[in-house]
């Protein structure tokens, strides 16, 4: 699961989860290629996108001087699920062995968040015991239209010992952030 390629640069494989339509290939692709599609077409399976940053060594050298900062290259390998029930069985192939896993649920409609806490039970069980999980409030953007209060969120998460983020794939809010935070929450290799 943690590997580096020939250039050296670790790797970090994070899986997205979560119902049918709460965005989650709207996230990746927002984070990969800075674009949005307002008609996306569902996901058959699950599908790959890489991307590379860079991200400091050390989490508290953001209080040092820029110009001594060292950074570390890190490739996120994302892996996006369908959220579809018939596809369901698949998807231990995709959080086994990922150290990270968003599970997103949409902010406007709250049988996603109950599915999300399906999620979340299902990989305490069958995932790896340290794997990070973060619970992302996707479609920030529709504000006026939320059903799922933000406390609510945040209190499973902290049950949970997940982080919590709001993001839109649409407007990109908390979109970097959030793929920034997972890279940098995972140790360095070796480490
Ligand atoms: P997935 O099934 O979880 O992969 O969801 P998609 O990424 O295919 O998105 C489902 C629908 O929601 C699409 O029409 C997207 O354009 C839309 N969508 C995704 N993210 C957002 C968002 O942050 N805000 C809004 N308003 N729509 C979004
Ligand atoms: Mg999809």
């Amino acid at each position: 699961s943690m590997a580096s390629d020939s250039t050296g640069e670790q790797s970090v494989k994070v899986v997205l989860l979560g119902d049918s339509g709460v965005g989650k290939s709207s996230l990746a692709l927002r984070f990969v290629t800075n674009e949005f599609k307002p008609y996306s077409e569902s996901t058959i399976g699950a599908s790959f996108m890489s991307k590379s940053i860079r991200i400091p060594v050390s989490p508290s050298s953001s209080l040092d001087d820029k110009s001594t900062q060292q950074e570390r290259s890190i490739g996120l390998k994302i892996w996006d699920t369908a959220g579809q029930e018939k596809y369901r069985s698949l998807a231990p192939m995709y959080y086994r062995g990922a150290q990270v896993a968003i599970l997103v649920y949409d902010i406007t409609v709250p049988a996603s968040f109950v599915a999300l806490k399906e999620w979340a039970l299902e990989l305490k069980h069958n995932a790896l015991p340290d794997l990070e999980l973060v619970i992302c409030g996707n479609k920030s953007d529709l504000e006026q239209f939320r059903r799922v209060d933000r406390a609510v969120g945040e209190q499973y998460a902290q049950e949970m010992d997940a982080v919590y983020v709001e993001t839109s794939a649409k407007d990109g809010e908390g979109v970097a952030d959030m793929f920034r935070g997972v890279a940098m929450r995972v140790p360095m290799m070796g480490s």
